[in-house]
């Protein structure tokens, strides 16, 4: 469709000169550090844990110490110890009714006790004169020990440092890779798994379809293959190259297969990896998984979802500082990988427009390959890749599957393949039949069939002429595609009831006039309850937001409407996800937009109307055809419409 915009990707001009040199970049925070060893941030943060740590053991164990150091005795052995001069002052607490008793040093045998209590006797009316006579102090100030410089030394200095010593002793002995240190050991360490081609590798055979990334590729195998022939001319080879396109297009599966062709070892890792809660935790894993690469060169690393690192790193508010070290680390050793050993860098993103200029600029990823959805060859072979592993019967037709999956990606069809076998053999067949596929393209579509929901019998009536009403719309207008299959069984979607049409041939351009015929049919449905039953339900949201989108579309951006002309409004939000319109224009040319919009969609809705009111009794006939059978095919729908 009219989405094929210029690939503006190659348009972007180089960043300025000043950005290039590793090290001239102003917020690179991590100095280099090969050895692996704990960097100043990280230092901070284990004499920081070491700090908290020994507050709560001072908090803790000092509460525990002070409970064992007051120990209740009875009365008369309180009299006791006051009379043998042991007791040097009490604290009579009338509130708890106890008396606290502090020893004096000829207490020799109280241990860690430091203080002893008693209830208080109230009818003991001599208790005053008692302690007079024996020497004792009454509600004295309670004797504390004073903390000597040791123990404030030792709790609060020698204890964090020991804790101290100790996290950065486990640190060095993962990082340098300690036998039986798993779960810490993978902290400084690289995730990449190493991808082994063992078994069945992945070669370009296996990729269908991208036959223009492919050739790009080629190249940088043969790179991989014969590094010496590029030497001796003197040639270099990009150390890294892009792989951009939507989810599901087979980037990583053309990596694996760079590698398969190549024959060398690949290592994966996602963006997100790097990225962890721990600073200086990503930049180290790149370090790690270079060195690695290196190690093994000729090699390829392949880094998907980059966009988690690579963002541009202005534009935003509040910096994440840890994407940034990554970031800086990750051109740091593009920059700085040794030229002659073939290390190639591979990285995948479907948000090409937000990544950091400096990682494309020459000698990092300054190749961009588009990866992108297949076309309808490209999905006949997808296919046929995928159907190698299964088995077929000779009813199964591929072309009319990939017609019927436009827009479908790679991994969409894999799927489609992979759910029909599973249907083949709930049916208890060895072979996969093209009823299986195609009801595979409708699980994938609308999901599974809900054949336990129960629905009224008016519902299903009003569901019934719903989608008759896009059919009959659909078949009325000569443009439109021919109908496939009418369904009223629920599916897992939501979906009530659906009408499947089916292109005769793959589209990329659409006429104008076709794309008002659309709209009709998208409102044929709402039309056919108003028709018959005189009244509206819910069940045409989904066809409102479909209508309102392509009709907004025309407007604002293919220039379809004679009020704005050529004037664009709105340009697609992200190249390749589905981001939502950003406006271009004035609100107040916004405001005129939405109500052409608003009066296209009604010129639509009135239009549907108006053929399905003159065609009332084949609407009629063909919905309770429908309302008995469920499932009817586009056949059995055009006969009711060519019936004399
Ligand atoms: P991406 O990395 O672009 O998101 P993947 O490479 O992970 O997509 O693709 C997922 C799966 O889809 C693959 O493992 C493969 O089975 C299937 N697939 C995608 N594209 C193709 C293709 N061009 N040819 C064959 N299989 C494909």
């Amino acid at each position: 469709m009219g989405e094929e915009r210029e690939n503006d990707l190659k348009k972007t001009s180089p960043p300025p000169m000043g950005n290039q040199q590793p090290g001239n970049r102003g917020n690179n925070n991590t100095p280099p550090n090969r050895q692996g060893g704990p960097s100043f941030d990280r230092l901070i943060l284990f004499f920081l844990i070491g700090l908290a740590i020994t507050m709560l053991l001072n908090n803790f164990i000092g509460r525990a110490f002070q409970d064992a150091a007051v120990k209740q005795i009875s009365y008369s052995e309180f009299m006791d110890r006051a009379k043998e001069g042991k007791v040097q002052a009490v604290n009579i607490d009338e509130t708890e009714g106890k008396i606290y008793i502090y020893p004096s040093d000829k207490d020799t045998d109280r241990g860690m006790v430091q203080a002893y209590y008693t209830g208080i006797i109230y009818s003991d009316t001599t208790l005053t004169e008692k302690m007079e006579e024996y020497g004792v102090e009454l509600n004295a100030e309670i004797p504390t020990r004073t903390s000597s410089i040791m123990d404030t030394l030792v709790s609060w200095v020698i204890v964090p440092l020991i804790i101290f010593w100790f996290l950065s002793f486990i640190m060095r002995k993962a990082s340098s890779g300690m036998p039986g240190m798993g779960g810490m050991g993978a902290m400084g360490k690289s995730r990449a798994k190493e991808y082994v081609a063992e078994g069945p590798k992945v070669t370009f055979k296996d990729v269908a379809g991208q036959d223009e990334a492919k050739e790009s590729l080629m190249e940088i195998v043969d790179y991989l293959n014969k590094p010496e022939k590029y030497k001796e001319v003197g040639a270099k080879l990009p150390k890294g190259a892009l792989l951009v396109g939507p989810p599901g297009t087979g980037k990583t599966l053309l990596a694996k297969a760079v590698a398969g062709e190549a024959g060398v070892p690949f290592f994966s890792l996602a963006g997100s990896d790097f990225v962890e809660m721990f600073v200086g935790m990503g930049a180290s894993r790149v370090r790690d998984l270079f060195k690695q690469a290196e190690a093994k060169a000729p090699c390829i690393i392949f880094i998907d979802e980059i966009d988690a690192i690579g963002k541009s790193r202005d534009n935003q508010l509040g910096s994440n500082d840890e994407r940034e070290q990554t970031l800086n680390q990750l051109l740091t050793e593009m920059d700085g990988f040794d030229d002659s050993k073939a290390v190639v860098v591979l990285a995948a993103t479907n948000r090409p427009e937000v990544l950091d200029k400096a990682l494309r600029r020459p000698g990092r990823f300054d190749r961009t390959i588009s990866v992108t959805q297949p076309d309808k060859q490209g999905r006949i072979d997808i296919l046929k890749v995928h159907c190698k592993k299964v088995k077929l019967d000779e009813s199964v037709d591929l072309d009319a599957i990939a017609l019927a999956t436009s827009g479908a990606s790679g991994a969409d069809l894999a799927n489609i393949v992979n759910e029909a076998a599973l249907r083949a053999v709930r049916m208890g067949r060895r072979l996969i039949s093209q009823e299986d596929l195609f009801e595979s393209v409708e699980v994938i579509i609308a999901g599974q069939q809900r054949k336990n929901h129960i629905m009224s019998r008016e519902e299903r009536e009003i569901v019934a002429f719903h989608e008759i009403g896009h059919a009959l719309v659909a078949a009325k207008q000569k443009n439109t595609q021919p109908i496939q299959k009418i369904t009223i069984i629920p599916r897992t979607s939501g979906a009530l009831g659906y009408t499947m049409q089916m292109p005769t041939e793959e589209r990329f351009l659409m006429k104008k006039s076709e794309m008002l015929e659309e709209l009709v049919t998208y409102l044929g449905g709402r039309a056919a309850e108003e028709v018959q039953f005189g009244s509206i339900t819910t069940g045409a949201s989904n066809d409102i937001e479909k209508a309102t989108d392509l009709a907004r579309k025309m407007v604002t951006m293919y220039g379809m409407s004679d009020e704005f002309g050529m004037m664009g409004l709105e340009i697609p939000g992200s190249q390749y996800m589905d981001g939502r319109p950003v406006k271009t224009c004035a609100d107040e040319t916004m405001v005129k937009a939405d109500e052409i919009v608003r009066r296209v969609l009604e010129e639509a809705y009135q239009k549907a109307v108006h053929i399905l009111t003159e065609n009332k009794a084949i609407l009629e006939k063909s919905a309770t055809f429908l309302l008995e059978k469920e499932t009817i095919t586009g056949q059995e729908f055009m006969d009711f419409i060519n019936e004399p």
